[in-house]
């Protein structure tokens, strides 16, 4: 199954940057983007890619145990940008040294169970929406359309195991979690979803 470690917006925050998201999608070839289902957005703490099942209690046991070493950190989002014109996020501008924290302990976990994971430098950041592979789209305008939001500031209070599934054609892939675990404090049973 394919996995990665991601915190998420609470509704208050989700529902403010869905106001937001609304305007931009105003903007001329909109439409021609393939825009993140609301319900999942994150922000990516650690990609472990497509990983066998038997790891799963290990890493769990382990993400688990990192969570509960992070305080739960004030966040912020903020401005927005673009990796090329491929993808358009949402950046951060408060809480982004803790939450690369966070996300150094959640690729260590995966490192640990043995997963191959990428040296990528962390970027704090939330996509919105990505182009598709036959339209290739502009994605400045829409950057700068989002370079004036200030987010109202909220706590990440879990940090959680997502699985990914391909969506329909077009579509993006559906996100479900597999476990969440409280920043801060010891864990008790993670919410676990039969594969
Ligand atoms: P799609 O791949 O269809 O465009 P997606 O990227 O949202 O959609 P996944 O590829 O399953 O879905 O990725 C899940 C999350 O992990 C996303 O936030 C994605 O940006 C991030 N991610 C994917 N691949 C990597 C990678 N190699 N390094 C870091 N993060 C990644
Ligand atoms: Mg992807």
């Amino acid at each position: 199954m394919r996995l990665f470690a991601a915190v998420q917006p609470p509704p208050p925050a989700v529902a403010e940057l869905a106001g937001v998201v609304s305007e931009v999608r105003r903007l001329p070839d909109a439409d021609r983007l393939r825009w993140a289902d609301q319900q999942g957005w994150h922000l990516t703490m650690a990609f472990y890619g497509e990983v066998d099942e038997v790891v799963l209690p290990e890493l769990s046991a382990r993400l688990g145990r990192a969570a509960a070493r992070h305080q739960p950190p004030t966040v912020r989002l903020a401005g927005g940008g673009r990796f090329g014109d491929r993808a358009l996020w949402v950046g951060m501008s408060e809480g982004r040294p803790e939450l690369e924290r966070l996300a150094a302990s959640a690729t260590a976990a995966g490192r640990r169970v043995g997963i191959p994971m990428e040296g990528r430098p962390f970027h704090g950041h939330l996509t919105l929406a990505r182009t598709r592979n036959t339209a290739a789209t502009r994605l400045r305008p829409f950057a700068d359309a989002l370079a004036s939001f200030q987010g109202t500031s909220w706590v990440v209070t879990s940090l959680l195991l997502m699985r990914s599934d391909p969506g329909e054609v077009g579509q993006p892939p559906r996100y479900s979690p597999v476990g969440q675990w409280p920043l801060g404090r010891e864990p008790g049973p993670g919410v676990t979803v039969e594969p």
